[in-house]
């Protein structure tokens, strides 16, 4: 079956009692049994939800996985992640990192006797020199936030697979229309629901897609014994925000790649990060492994001020100023006081988040609206 119509018929069916052709919502916590232990695979709603179930099965569908695990957040769903490992394991990540991933890894897995490893995972030499008999994880984001670097998944997942270490990628900003972590190799793969999947910016969740039967087995496990569950109307939000996944983000890539040519030709304009420019430095990579370059598009201001910056972002009318991506309208944020703001002004600079590098998730309204929108923030400047 095809993406687009595995988004909209993938672990959907009508429902039997009813025939509604929209999984309902069960909104309960428990059922009826008709004796003792005599149930219909559903006997307490945090162990099992026909809604939950539903998306689940969706979920695995979109990524090629065996099975998917949904959590109330996509940091639940990491959370779950690292349930699997225990004191004196260690993890390598990716150094550009979703800042609430590092501090999941840094602030309280650490307490646990959790070790994680940031590095730039281009250089596998460099990854390989972090290996030791107690790496347990590889953890990978492509691209990343903000600065729009692309890892090459099947390079790591060589290095981790020689070594016998589990892959997880969070998937995140490509979405799995754009690209399916599964198929290069990878163990598992996170979601933030809450962003391309639900679409519309009105739903937290999470998940993790697996490969195997005994990941699967493991995290249906966590997440009954730790009970990180999303309520039913959140999977059915996600899952109704799943049947138009394939029509968003194409278009959201189509606008994007116009407004990243539109900011490169600006003269206002100092450096733009997305990967479907040719000079990109992991283009081809990009080209290889997703099936276009995303909607996520930062940018900085050839005269590097923040308070130019702050002065296009309070101006922009369509382009909401927000933390947050993946939803059908328009961001624009500034990493360095929202997203970012904890890291160091000095190890900002080192990877080009600069004061003044704003970014834009993309959204899918009339891309000439979009532009015209932008021109007006730059001439208010
Ligand atoms: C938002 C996000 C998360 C966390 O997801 P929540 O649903 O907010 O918990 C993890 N990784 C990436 C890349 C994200 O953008």
């Amino acid at each position: 079956m095809k993406f687009g119509t595995k988004a909209i018929h993938a672990g959907v069916e009508p429902d039997p009692s009813t025939g509604a052709i929209m999984t309902p919502i069960f909104q309960t916590s428990t059922y009826v049994q008709s004796a003792p232990g005599k149930h219909q695979g559903f006997e307490y709603a945090r162990t099992q939800n026909p809604t939950r179930l539903a998306l689940e099965k969706s979920l695995a569908a979109l990524e090629n996985g065996h099975d998917a695990i949904c959590f109330g957040s996509g940091l639940a769903a990491m959370d779950a992640i690292l349930k699997t490992l225990s004191p004196g394991d260690e993890i390598i990540s990716t150094n550009d990192l979703y800042g609430g991933s590092y501090r999941l890894m840094t602030k309280i897995y650490s307490r646990f006797g959790i070790k994680s490893h940031f590095v730039n995972m281009d250089d596998t030499k460099k990854l390989e020199k972090l290996i030791n008999a107690n790496t347990k994880l590889i953890w990978i984001e492509t691209p990343t936030n903000p600065m729009l670097n692309i890892v090459d998944i099947r390079k790591v997942v060589r290095v981790a697979s020689k070594h016998k270490i589990k892959v997880c990628v969070d998937n995140t900003f490509a979405s799995p229309y754009l690209q399916n972590p599964i198929d290069m190799g990878a163990d598992m793969v996170l979601h933030s629901a809450t962003k391309y999947l639900g679409g519309h910016s009105d739903v937290i969740l999470g998940a993790v897609v697996v490969k195997t039967a005994a990941l699967a087995k493991e995290l249906h496990f966590i997440q009954n014994a730790a009970g990180a569950v999303p309520g039913p109307q959140d999977c059915f939000l996600v899952l109704r925000g799943i049947k138009t996944l394939h029509l968003r983000v194409e278009r959201a890539c189509k606008n994007a790649k116009k407004i990243a040519k539109y900011l490169q030709m600006h003269p206002k304009v100092g450096k733009v990060y997305y990967p479907g420019f040719k000079d990109h430095p992991n283009h081809e990579v990009a080209k290889k492994q997703m099936r276009d370059f995303g909607a996520m598009v930062s940018f900085d201001l050839k005269k590097d001020s923040e308070s130019t910056a702050r002065k296009i972002m309070s101006s922009t009318k369509l382009f909401s100023l927000a933390e947050s991506l993946g939803g059908v309208e328009s961001l624009i944020g500034h990493p360095a006081t929202m997203t970012h703001a904890s890291i160091p002004k000095k190890d900002r600079m080192k990877v080009g988040l600069t004061d003044s590098l704003m970014r834009l998730s993309v959204g899918v309204e009339d891309v000439d609206d979009l532009i015209e929108d932008l021109e007006n923030a730059f001439a208010n400047i």
